[in-house]
């Protein structure tokens, strides 16, 4: 390394964090992310994968794949402002539209991206933006990025997001306020009180948007969290991902013609980063083909969240405040939530610890994400997993 300075900053950062047990290690799979995953020559039933609908690994959506990398190759070759728009993009966001009834839809490489991309397309310096404290990461960057003022308001508190918006206004600082959450929340599997959030939002004029990712291909018929709520005509922005239910990988957000419009001028990862891929392009579609012709993998999803958040609250496990498949085992000190987590990997479950600093001290969980593709032998191995251990650690009897 040429700069002292720097390696110095690395040496004593990342023994700072091997110390603290802060050092993430990341495995590699030795085969695809299913149902059952292959680590050092070991099967272990798989709960941390967001491939909720199993569609990362349909075979429909692989020979879609197959077929466009055969006919128009393996890369779009150019920013879609160019001529990396290929007619496959153009058919994914007619059918994203459809799907989220919206007048129109824009694609780009990734959820992180669109938040990156669509924020700070609006929002600048003159605004603020009132965000839940418990946003995903892509959203704090993509607010940060705008310039605009952010201001936090307590999880899912409506009295504070109210009480906030009211003295946005109020103060007479800002020409434009956005209202900003997760439509589902990852830590917790709860969803934003999205039907509030519009009432405050249409009482002191802000703009809402909605990340929708974990709620893409799992709730409101797989339409997202909007739809729930039947609120498509309400919300400014929807963001979806495309690398979850969907199973591929890319983003998009649903919205007015003219907000689309706008965002393919002013949006910068749309113009100055290349066009997401022609065999992801056609597996997208075929994924979102599947989800709107029929309902039958949502709800193996939901028969199978129900069947393990059943088992674990019935063995006297607590799976916290969750209203979707996302279903965290909460087992709360730190440490003991590594020592689960390593215990059940070495009974042949993979489910990941969520500790502070990602989660608030003294709420560590272990965060189980079932999918409509594990069966029930496979739950089963799971929750007597959880038993065993539950006991030999003392947390349940
Ligand atoms: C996962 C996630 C993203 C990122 O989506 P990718 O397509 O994986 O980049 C963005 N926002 C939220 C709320 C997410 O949960």
């Amino acid at each position: 390394m040429t700069s002292r300075s720097l390696a110095s900053f690395l040496t004593e950062n990342l023994e700072a964090l091997k110390a603290n047990g802060l050092y993430n290690t990341i495995q590699s799979l030795e085969g695809p992310n299913g149902p059952v995953i292959t680590i050092d020559g070991r099967e272990l039933v798989n709960l941390s994968s967001n491939n909720y609908l199993g569609l990362a690994n349909d075979d429909r959506l692989k020979q879609a794949a197959i077929r466009a990398t055969e006919q128009y190759g393996a890369g779009s070759g150019a920013v879609r402002t160019i001529n990396g728009t290929l007619q496959l993009h153009v058919e994914l966001e007619e059918k994203l539209a459809k799907f989220k009834g919206t007048e129109a839809v824009l694609s780009y490489q990734s959820g992180f991206n669109c938040n990156m991309a669509a924020i700070s397309a609006v929002m600048g310096p003159q605004d603020a933006i009132l965000s839940d404290e418990l946003n995903h990461a892509s959203i704090i960057d993509g607010c940060r990025l705008s310039r605009a003022k952010v201001i936090r308001y307590s999880h899912s508190d409506m009295e504070d997001l109210r009480n906030k918006a009211k003295e946005a206004r109020a103060s007479g600082q800002y020409e434009k306020i956005m209202v900003i959450t997760d439509g589902v929340f990852s830590m917790d599997g709860d969803i934003a009180k999205l039907p509030e959030i519009v009432d405050i939002a249409e009482q002191f004029d802000l703009i809402t948007y909605v990340d929708d990712a974990h709620g893409s291909g799992v709730l409101g018929g797989g339409a997202g969290t909007v739809k729930h709520f039947g609120l498509s005509h309400k919300i400014d922005f929807q963001i979806g991902t495309l690398s979850k239910a969907v199973g591929v990988v890319g983003g998009y957000v649903a919205g007015s013609r003219e907000l689309i419009d706008w965002l393919k001028v002013r949006s910068r990862p749309f113009l100055f980063s290349t066009a997401l891929p022609p065999g992801a392009v056609a597996a997208c579609i075929a994924a979102i083909d599947i989800l709107h012709s029929s309902q039958e993998l949502q709800s193996k999803l939901w028969d199978n969240a129900r069947y393990l958040q059943e088992g674990l609250k019935k063995l006297g496990f607590s799976v916290g405040a969750t209203e979707t498949p996302i279903t965290p085992c909460m087992i709360g000190d730190e440490a003991a939530t590594q020592t689960f987590s390593q215990r059940l990997y070495e009974e042949g479950v993979y489910a990941k610890a969520i500790v502070f600093p990602t989660v608030p001290k003294g709420t560590g969980r272990v965060r189980n994400m079932p999918t409509a593709i594990h069966t029930r032998d496979m739950l089963d191995q799971a929750l007597d997993a959880y038993e065993r251990i539950g006991r030999e650690l003392g947390l349940i009897h």
